[in-house]
C-alpha cells in the first residue's frame, strides 16, 4: 500500500515547467537551493495576483483553490493570496483539464521576464483526480500557488516534508524553510 502510494506519487510528478532565465537585474532575488530547503524561481510581480477561471472549470478545482488560498494567506501571516477576477484579460488563468497521457498532476506554466512572471497558467489534471484525496488536492493547489509566489520544486528526499517538494507534496502546508523562501521574495 505504502509502496504503491509512493509509486503513484512519483509517477504523478507535480511538474512545473519553467525555464528560468538567469539574467540578473536589480529585482532579482538571490539565494536558496536544495540545501537551504527552498529554491527561487520567477515570481508574480504582485503579492496578491489576480487570476481568472477558465470557463467550464469544475467546481471541485475552484473549491481546492479556495482552500489553498486560505491556507496560504494564514500561513504567510496574512500576506500572500490570490484574488479572483471576473475579467479575462487578467492574463493569469486557472483551469481544470484532462491529460491522461501526462505524468503531471498539477502545474504552473508561465512566461517570464528576468525574475518576474509576466503571466501564468495553473492547471489541474482531472485524469489524476482519483490519485489523491480531496484534502491532498487542496495542498497540491497550495504547492502550485507556491510556484506563482516564486518557489521552485525541491527534488531531494531530504526535502520531502516541504510544501515545495515536487513529487509527493507536503500535505501539511508551509514549513519554516518554505517560509524563509517566501519571505526572501516578499519581505514580510
Ligand atoms: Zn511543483
Amino acid at each position: 500500500m505504502r509502496i504503491e502510494k509512493m509509486k503513484r506519487s512519483i509517477i504523478a510528478l507535480i511538474i512545473t515547467i519553467l525555464i528560468v532565465p538567469t539574467t540578473v537585474s536589480a529585482h532579482t532575488v538571490t539565494g536558496g537551493g536544495e540545501s537551504s530547503g527552498y529554491i527561487l524561481i520567477p515570481h508574480d510581480a504582485n503579492k496578491n495576483p489576480y487570476f481568472y477561471w477558465m470557463p467550464g472549470t469544475d467546481q471541485f478545482w475552484k473549491d481546492r483553490l479556495t482552500n489553498a488560498n486560505n491556507y496560504m494567506y494564514s500561513e504567510t501571516s496574512n500576506n500572500l493570496k490570490f484574488i479572483n477576477s471576473t475579467i479575462a484579460s487578467t492574463e493569469n488563468y486557472i483551469e481544470g483539464t484532462s491529460a491522461p497521457a501526462s505524468t503531471w498532476v498539477a502545474r504552473v506554466v508561465s512566461s517570464n521576464n528576468e525574475s518576474h512572471k509576466l503571466r501564468w497558467r495553473m492547471q489541474f489534471n482531472g485524469a489524476k483526480k482519483d490519485n489523491y484525496s480531496t484534502a491532498q488536492w487542496s495542498r497540491i493547489a497550495q504547492h502550485e500557488m507556491g510556484h506563482v509566489f516564486g518557489l521552485g520544486d525541491l527534488k531531494s528526499s531530504s526535502n520531502a516534508a516541504k510544501l515545495m517538494y515536487g513529487f509527493a507534496g507536503n500535505y501539511s502546508g508551509v514549513t519554516p524553510a518554505d517560509l524563509v523562501g517566501l519571505k526572501k521574495v516578499w519581505g514580510f
